[in-house]
């Protein structure tokens, strides 16, 4: 291959610009050319591709968000789109493709390579943790740091007033940041789809945080918690606890931003770089990972259909600390 285009896809995290840099300067030391592609899939359709040098990613390893920026393509779903994609690809010389994003965006990866038969490999981007064939994707670290951090406070002023704080967390269907975060910050209780949970249960976990004189409780519920929303369980919660004052605090996107942390700086600097070699090797088709610190290779239907299992013991654990 002697051309290699990168983009960034679906959600954006903390991270992509490192593996942004990390592709590039990669492909240059190679001697390849290479293109971002700005907005996603909508930058294939339209053409939108700018030819990068190791300059062009100067200061860019300690930004948050992604340079090339991320969209979500509806027009990438249909053939014609897809079609479009190729014709600029060809127009650019492009032998390979590096989508930096999550299971969606692979599964347009995949798709791709099966209709016009270009390289792709893919790069885990997301703050939800939630890609088979990596230990962690680029974003999670820094998001579940954003999470800690912002749980502190809300202890901070939960401690103050004798209140229960009920507090979204992001990860979509996955519950890795809620249970990470939440035995960091020491929360009560936690709240992940991967468990079943009910009411009866967390309110005699309150029973019990009264009985053995909690005064404050902080309880961390993932966004995808299938119990209900966030505001359903609190007023629930009012109606068995009266005297209890509850507060509700949805973190939001401010998970998906800041400055990446060292751990993800890193793991997009490995990723990155165990892409371009990857599609130097002639691998395609498949996911780059890190598992155990050593650079993997999955192939990216199994990275889309897999889920990495929740950590049963940390689920306990967490049970155990709370009291
Ligand atoms: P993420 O990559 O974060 O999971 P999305 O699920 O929104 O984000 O997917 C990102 C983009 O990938 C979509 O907007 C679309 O352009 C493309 N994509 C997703 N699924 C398909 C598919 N079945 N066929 C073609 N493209 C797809």
């Amino acid at each position: 291959i002697k051309t290699v285009a990168v983009l960034t896809s679906g959600g954006d995290a903390p991270g992509m610009n490192a593996a942004i840099r990390a592709v590039v300067r990669t492909a240059n030391s190679l001697g390849l050319e290479c293109y971002g592609v700005r907005e996603g899939y909508n930058g294939l359709i339209h053409g939108d591709f700018t030819k990068m040098g190791p300059r062009s990613v100067k200061n860019i390893i300690n930004e948050g968000g992604t340079i090339l920026k991320s969209a979500r393509s509806s027009e990438f779903k249909t053939p014609e789109g897809r079609d479009k994609a190729f014709e600029n690809c060809k127009k650019h010389n492009i032998d390979a493709l590096v989508c930096i994003g999550g299971d969606g965006s692979f599964t347009g990866a995949k798709v791709f390579n099966e209709e016009y038969g270009l390289p792709v490999i893919g790069v885990p981007g997301t703050i939800d943790n939630d890609i088979f064939g990596t230990d962690n994707t680029i974003g999670y670290d820094t998001a579940l740091n954003t999470a800690m951090e912002a749980i502190d406070k809300i202890r901070d002023t939960a401690t103050s007033h004798n209140r229960v704080f009920f507090v979204e967390v992001m990860g979509r269907d996955a519950g890795f940041i809620a249970l990470n975060s939440g035995i960091a910050t020491g929360a009560l209780d936690i709240l992940i789809p991967e468990q079943k949970d009910s009411m009866e249960e967390l309110f005699g976990t309150f029973r019990k945080a009264e009985k053995v004189g909690k005064s404050s409780s902080i309880v961390v519920v993932a966004e995808g918690e299938k119990l209900g929303n966030i505001y359903d369980l609190a007023k629930a919660t009012k109606d068995e606890f009266p005297n209890f004052d509850i507060r509700v605090a949805v973190l939001g996107h401010i998970q998906r931003g800041g400055s990446p942390s060292c751990a993800d700086r890193v793991l997009a600097s490995k990723m990155g770089y165990g892409a371009v070699m990857g599609l130097v090797e002639g691998k395609s088709k498949v996911m780059v990972g890190v598992k155990s610190n050593r650079l993997i290779y999955t192939p990216i239907e199994e990275a889309i259909k897999k889920h990495n299992e929740i950590d049963k013991d940390l689920l306990k654990i967490s049970e155990i600390l709370a009291m």
